[in-house]
């Protein structure tokens, strides 16, 4: 394993790679370090290791010793579809892509940073693991503690989406409801993996090895696009490892001599809670806390980031080195998004992860993309875990006279 060391990412400390999730000295935030020169000696994204499917092929550049220790689904490999008809539908002269994560085993694309901290909590020998989640990541951490025969417990607000809270209970987790918003939940989980030892799988920055999970649609997007960097990669974001992990891939390829540039990164929220748009928008560094009533049909980027405004802070610097932005849209313009990607795309998405296609369509009207630019849009959940659609009542018949009075 070339994984070397935990270094504060704040002031520099550095640590071995055991169980912990801040900085001693300062209270920062954690990150894998990586033994580089021999790491990128090797080309771990050139040359993957085609003996596993799934993300795992690129293990040389994830933080694991023992290929035994691996705890997969078959996460990753997920598709990159050209989307020219959203293009076309919105007025966008762009070449539109659409990255479908939500064709991950568990339905979104928690399940790459949930395999790497399960594998690590299993790695480690901890038999219970406990996460934080909006939705999405409770099932992708259940789903993965059955798969590793591990014990799993999980705290979600108690206005998670019934749907996510089925999908949880199903792969046999126990899940405990918090009264209120994430930030809450996210307490709740820190206290047990304090207090009860638990490996604390929460894929936000918390964990730093979740995150390396998230480097990889970045390693994958090198091979479909055959080594073309999007102009801009837009990504649906609470905290926003998704947006940092594939920076850091995209850091990685670019030292490895791979790519030569970077594309710039979109963060996309909601106006119902948007703490690191509101930052991006004041010209500050500083992220607070979102501490308004959210009502959103984006559940799985809600997060208000109360107590941890650190983690905002972090995605926001991410955007800005990149020469990219923040961007929220309206709830009508999540739910266009939404029916626009079903019915021109054929993808069912949720609408947390229909906000990185709409807001391509947002910035494009505001003059804000090159014209002719490469867009990658990452659909994050899958429409399966929203429960909050009414269907129309399709027409009941039962006879053919019938049907030839429908069809005209
Ligand atoms: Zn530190």
């Amino acid at each position: 394993m070339d994984a070397k060391n935990l270094t504060c990412r704040k002031c520099g400390a550095v640590y071995p790679l055991d169980n912990r999730y801040s900085c001693e000295a300062c209270g920062g935030i954690l990150e894998v370090t990586y033994d580089y020169e021999k790491a990128f000696s090797r080309n771990p994204v050139g040359n993957p290791d085609n003996s596993i499917e799934g993300m795992w092929k690129f293990r040389g550049l994830l933080p694991m010793e023992d290929k035994k220790n691996i705890v997969t689904l078959g996460e990753g490999d997920t598709p990159l579809l050209e989307a020219g008809r959203l293009a076309r539908l919105w007025g966008c002269d762009l070449e539109m892509m659409v990255k479908a994560e939500m064709l991950s085993p568990t339905g979104s694309f928690k399940d790459r940073p949930t395999s790497v901290g399960v594998s690590v909590a299993k790695e480690k020998g901890f038999e219970k693991i406990v996460v934080a989640s909006s939705g999405n990541a409770s099932a992708a951490a259940s789903a993965y503690a059955a798969r590793a025969g591990m014990d799993c417990v999980v705290f979600v607000p108690d206005t998670t989406d019934p749907n996510k809270v089925i999908q949880a209970q199903s792969y046999g987790a126990r899940v405990i409801c918090v009264r209120g918003n994430y930030s809450r939940s996210f307490d709740m989980a820190k206290l047990c993996a304090e207090r009860y030892g638990w490996a604390n799988v929460t894929s936000t920055f918390i964990n730093p090895y979740t995150v390396e999970g998230d480097k990889t649609p970045a390693y994958e997007l090198y091979h479909q696009l055959g080594g073309r960097v999007p102009d801009y990669i837009f990504i649906p974001i609470g905290s926003g490892p998704l947006l940092v992990g594939i920076l850091k891939g995209y850091e990685e390829l670019k030292e490895m001599g791979l790519v030569h540039r970077l594309p710039s990164m979109v963060g996309v929220q909601v106006t119902a809670c948007e703490p690191i748009t509101q930052a991006f928008a004041c010209g500050t560094d500083r992220v607070t806390g979102w501490d308004k009533q959210i009502k959103t049909m984006a559940g799985g980027i809600s997060d208000p980031l109360i107590g941890y405004e650190g983690d905002g802070e972090l995605t926001l610097a991410a955007v800005k080195r990149t020469g990219g932005r923040m961007v929220s849209l309206e709830e009508e313009e999540v739910w266009e998004a939404s029916e626009a990607i079903e019915t021109k795309l054929g993808l069912y998405c949720e609408p947390t992860g229909a906000v990185s296609a709409g807001a391509v369509k947002k910035l494009w009207n505001q003059g804000l993309l090159k014209k002719g630019a490469l867009t990658v849009s990452l659909t994050t959940g899958h429409g399966f875990k929203y429960s909050g659609r009414q269907p129309k009542k399709p027409p009941i018949i039962d006879s053919a006279d019938q049907l030839d009075q429908l069809v005209r």
